[in-house]
């Protein structure tokens, strides 16, 4: 079929799923338009407040896989094989991801990644890039879209045939869905920020920057029960570090006012890092403390003429690492529907929806409940005899046994699907423990009774 017998779509928002999704509708025969709020990225520089660095896991690189794009994606790629957590006091500890150490989740710039997908999607014959140009809102009984040139502020109104809403947390396809009779919506914060610091490189021998501090190969976890700080590695030799505090209270982002209370605050809770960040009061200053948002809707399609993916359909909070992968997800699925029903585009929505609104949700409460895990849980003694236990379960019963961890990391089952099938594993090996337990207390039981005697 030709090209031109399939609606052009317009796509808003050119972030990582929106510049994803153009390049793989371009790839289902369909002419894309990409419209994009902020100047190019490749020109301008990134924008700020958004985090420099990503954790990549399975989900993501398979829809990368699909495009030939994991290859350019991978290669600046940093492998972290698993935690490495500091204590407060004592020795760091290293927590394996996987039973095979050869897997690991891939640290990757979120700069560098744009980049390649818009690199990509401009070699595409169908695709066409409009920078600095905003989608105000959608008319969606006439499919008018409202845009606005973001130099001259002046806008015009252009007549669309399909709209994929990829333009992230604070959606304007969204909105305009929103004013629709029977759209739910639901959004809350975390009573957490989130603010960016750095690790630079260290000098090497030769002279030169770029030697990391510490372990390139984990992702670094400062554990601190109501609060805990992160570190990723950047192929620079530096890594860029997060502190996730509470906006209020003693540990809260509005007790650190001074420089002074900066140098306290970092020195008390994690002393270890310190040393390692020479520009700690500069980027303290320097960078915003953000806010952490969920979004939960539905619909996310209207007919065959709007869908929305990527945070647009599903803000989640990043304490999973699965923010971008599932993103990156929605679209390899969403792909996989409209191949299946190029016609008819309000089958392959409807499909894609049902397959996609489960998992995302399952996301965003995974992603939720491994805040208390990360910030709390994974310093303590129990803490890792469970996760020893999960390995040792997973390495011997591998058919039988797959931590939840693994299967939202390195896997595609569906979110919502590894949940249940998490569940059912936890109450398998409580029975099979009750049964030891039972058959251990039969077997005492017995040899008392047979002395006895
Ligand atoms: P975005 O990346 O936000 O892109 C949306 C694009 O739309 C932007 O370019 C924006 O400028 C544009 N836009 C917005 N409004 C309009 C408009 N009205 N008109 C036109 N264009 C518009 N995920 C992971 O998988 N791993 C991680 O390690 C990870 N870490 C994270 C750390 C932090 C601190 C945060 C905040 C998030 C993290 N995430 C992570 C989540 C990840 O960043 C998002 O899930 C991902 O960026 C979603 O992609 P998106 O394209 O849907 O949205």
């Amino acid at each position: 079929m030709s090209v031109h017998t399939r609606p052009v779509v317009t796509v808003f928002g050119a972030g990582l799923a929106g510049a994803l999704c153009a390049i793989r509708l371009a790839r289902a025969g369909f002419r894309v338009e990409l419209y994009e709020r902020r100047p190019d990225p490749r020109v301008a520089g990134a924008a700020g407040g958004r985090s420099i660095n990503l954790a990549l896991s399975t989900r993501g690189i398979e829809a990368l896989r699909e495009m030939d794009l994991h290859e350019p994606v991978l290669a600046d790629a940093i492998l972290m094989r698993g935690r490495g957590i500091h204590p407060l006091r004592g020795e760091r500890v290293f927590q394996p991801y996987s039973a095979d150490p050869n897997k690991g989740i891939y640290s990757i710039s979120r700069a560098g990644l744009n980049a390649i997908l818009l690199d990509a999607a401009e070699k595409e014959p169908n695709v066409s890039i409009v920078f600095n140009t905003r989608c105000v809102g959608v008319d969606l009984d006439s499919m008018e879209a409202t845009i606005e040139d973001q130099t001259t502020r002046e806008r015009t109104t252009k007549r669309c045939e399909v709209v994929i809403g990829g333009d992230g947390a604070f959606s304007a396809v969204r909105s305009s869905m929103m004013k629709r009779d029977r759209f739910d919506y639901h959004q809350f914060y975390q009573t957490h920020g989130y603010k960016e610091l750095e690790i630079p490189p260290a000098e090497n021998e030769s002279g030169e920057f770029g030697k990391f501090r510490i372990d390139p190969n984990a992702l670094h976890i400062w554990p601190r029960r109501s609060y805990m700080m992160i570190a990723l590695p950047n192929s620079n030799g530096s890594f860029t570090c997060t502190l996730f505090a509470p906006f209020e209270g003693e540990h809260g982002f509005e007790s650190i006012r001074s420089d002074d209370d900066v140098t306290r605050y970092f020195e008390q809770r994690f002393p270890d890092a310190v040393p390692h960040m020479p520009d700690l009061l500069e980027d303290f200053r320097a960078n915003p403390t953000s806010s952490l948002v969920t979004v939960r809707c539905f619909p996310w399609a209207l007919g065959g003429r709007v869908a929305l993916i990527g945070d647009a359909a599903h803000a989640v909070v990043p304490f999973y690492g699965q923010g971008m992968n599932a993103s990156f997800e929605d679209v390899r699925v969403l792909g996989e529907c409209v191949e299946k029903s190029p016609h008819d585009l309000g089958a392959a929505f409807a499909e894609y929806q049902a397959r996609r609104k489960p998992a995302g949700d399952a996301i965003s409460q995974l992603a939720i409940d491994n805040f208390l895990e990360m910030r709390d849980h994974v310093g303590s003694p129990a803490f890792r005899r469970k996760k020893k236990l999960e390995l040792w379960l997973a390495k011997t019963f591998p058919r039988w046994y797959t931590p939840l961890y693994e299967m939202v990391t390195f896997s595609t089952i569906p979110y919502h699907l590894a949940v249940r099938k998490a569940a059912a594993q936890d109450r398998m090996v409580v029975a099979a423990f009750v049964a030891l337990g039972a058959f251990a207390f039969f077997i005492v039981a017995a040899t008392v009774v047979a002395f006895s005697v």
